[in-house]
């Protein structure tokens, strides 16, 4: 089953795209696609070379793009457009944003979400709309 968004096309529009944009420092929070995933965008990635092993796993994690002087894109992002290429097979990682899972320091996983300076698309959400959505996490 594919996971719901919170946020749409109307709270992202006029965003600078902070999740499809990295800095060199968080460039290890390229988003992953499992192997299920992966299989969906094969036209669109396979020998182009923007998917990469994830560590010791099946699963793949995009390869970013040097987008600029600090910036890092992810390949399947078309800038011109600020539009996702593969919108309709985007991996849950993408579409989980602005949540992630964390590693607690003590050990364990939590769930953690993006605050507004890295997601402005949180600020439009109307009033109630963030607690629905982690009610139906
Ligand atoms: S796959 Fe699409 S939504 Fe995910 S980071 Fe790349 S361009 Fe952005
Ligand atoms: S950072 Fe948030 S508001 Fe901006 S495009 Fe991504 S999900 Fe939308």
């Amino acid at each position: 089953m594919k996971i719901k968004t919170l946020l749409g096309r109307k709270e992202c529009a006029g965003c600078d795209d902070f999740c499809c944009k990295f800095e060199k420092s968080g460039r290890d929070a390229a988003p992953i696609f499992l192997p299920e995933e992966r299989a969906l965008v094969s036209r669109e990635a396979d020998g182009q070379g923007f998917l990469k092993p994830f560590k010791k796993t099946d699963a793949s994690q995009i390869v970013l793009r040097k987008g600029g002087e600090k910036e890092y894109f992810c390949p399947f992002f078309m800038k011109e457009k600020r539009l996702c290429s593969i919108q309709e097979k985007k991996p849950f990682d993408c579409l989980f944003f602005p949540f992630a899972f964390m590693r607690g320091k003590k050990g364990g996983v939590y769930i953690a979400c993006f605050n507004k300076k890295i997601c402005p698309g949180l600020a439009k959400l109307k009033e109630g709309q963030f607690e629905k959505y982690v009610e139906y996490l």
